[in-house]
């Protein structure tokens, strides 16, 4: 039997509201832009991958719009006819030639895993080695920006048994004004929840120094990119005198910087995302880089919908230890879907399929009336 070739991948760009504004330092989303990655093959199997970013550029250095340009023009032409099976293979053409463009690639690896699952029936977690759990711990991000709605939301995720882990974005506001927000929110919520803290890059070493103080003081688990990738050194020290531990989320932008970090010892914990290494494969080398450093791992977002959250999870419950759970709850931002069953989510946990692929099927008639025209 000849094997399946790729025929066809196509993106598309879909708007979707949000159930309230959600405050990043460097950005307030409205809504949600996603990148829909279609793949379709010569033995009519179809393969659905997600590309998606934060907030246009505010985040990182690709957009939906690059994304979408960059996968039209350059990475899709160069995969028709390839083997739709062989992985490895398509990844490896598209490294050499495209830099960077992990977002995309992400995506596009995402779809591959999809359609190869679909064709030999078996789900994606599987087609990594295999699951040894299945479900993951999520936590919530409480971005309302005003400190007794934080408290009330967070109150009402624990009594519905939604959310236990509680991430608050600062650096917006004066460092005094955040770090008196951060506190209020920790003792109100006592020993019931684990607070933590993503400062987004916000903070110079000056600020860092006091702040990671004052939250590892107050009872505050994490705390997440600090201050610029671009200041090793400072990550470096930061890391040592921190009394909270301090994760790296931006710093990591590819497999390479990774391993950079490990061997500088520059953070004891690495937040795993699958957009900025290239996919759930991918993300899976900076894991293994990780875990021989002995440092420990957590399971990030780029506020993904249900494909790119499932992409993600798949490979994270074939993680041996995870130890600061996951914030894999970008679905749950969204107010509408457009796939046909939305992700499970449940006991503090979000629940992964194990049916063939990411177990996810494109609503057509909720595509066709969200995507960009
Ligand atoms: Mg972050």
């Amino acid at each position: 039997m000849p094997s399946a070739v790729i025929e066809s991948l196509e993106s598309i760009i879909v708007d979707l509201p949000t159930i309230r504004p959600h405050k990043l330092a460097m950005h307030t989303m409205q809504n949600q832009t996603l990148v829909i990655i279609r793949l379709r093959c010569s033995d009519g199997i179809e393969g659905i991958g997600e590309s998606t970013t934060i907030g246009g550029l505010a985040y990182g250095n690709e957009s939906p719009e690059s994304i979408k340009q960059n996968i039209d023009s350059h990475l899709a032409p160069a995969l028709i006819g390839l083997e739709a099976g062989n992985i490895n293979a398509a990844m490896q053409k598209l490294d050499k030639i495209a830099k960077g463009n992990t977002f995309a690639k992400s995506g596009i690896e995402s779809a591959l895993l999809d359609a190869q699952g679909k064709r030999l029936g078996l789900p994606v977690s599987e087609l990594l080695g295999g699951r040894v759990r299945d479900s993951l711990e999520v936590a919530w991000t409480l971005a309302s920006g005003d400190t007794a709605r934080d408290i009330a939301e967070a109150e009402h995720m624990l009594e519905i048994r939604r959310h236990r882990i509680f991430k608050l974005k600062i650096g917006a506001n004066p460092l005094e004004q955040d770090l008196k927000h951060v506190v209020a929110i920790k003792k109100a919520l006592g020993d019931h929840a684990s607070v933590r803290v993503d400062v987004n890059q916000y903070w110079d070493e000056s600020q860092a120094i006091r702040g990671c103080q004052v939250l590892g003081e107050n009872g505050i688990d994490l705390i997440e990119q600090p201050i610029s990738r671009i200041n090793r050194g400072g990550q470096i020290r930061l890391n040592q005198r921190s009394p909270a531990p301090i994760m790296a989320d931006e710093s990591i932008e590819s497999v390479e910087d990774a391993f950079s970090l490990a061997a500088d010892g520059a953070a004891s914990v690495f937040a795993l995302k699958i957009a900025k290494n290239g996919g759930p494969r991918a993300v899976l080398r900076t894991a293994q880089i990780a875990e021989a450093a002995g440092i420990a791992l957590y399971g990030g977002t780029m506020l993904e919908g249900a494909v790119g959250t499932l992409a993600s999870a798949h490979a994270f419950v074939t993680l041996n230890r995870l130890t600061w759970h996951t914030e894999l709850f970008g679905p749950l931002l969204l107010t509408e879907e457009i796939v046909t069953e939305a992700p499970v989510y449940r006991d503090f946990q979000l629940h992964v399929p194990r049916t063939p692929g990411l177990g996810l099927t494109l609503d057509e008639e909720r595509l066709a009336r969200f995507r960009r025209h």
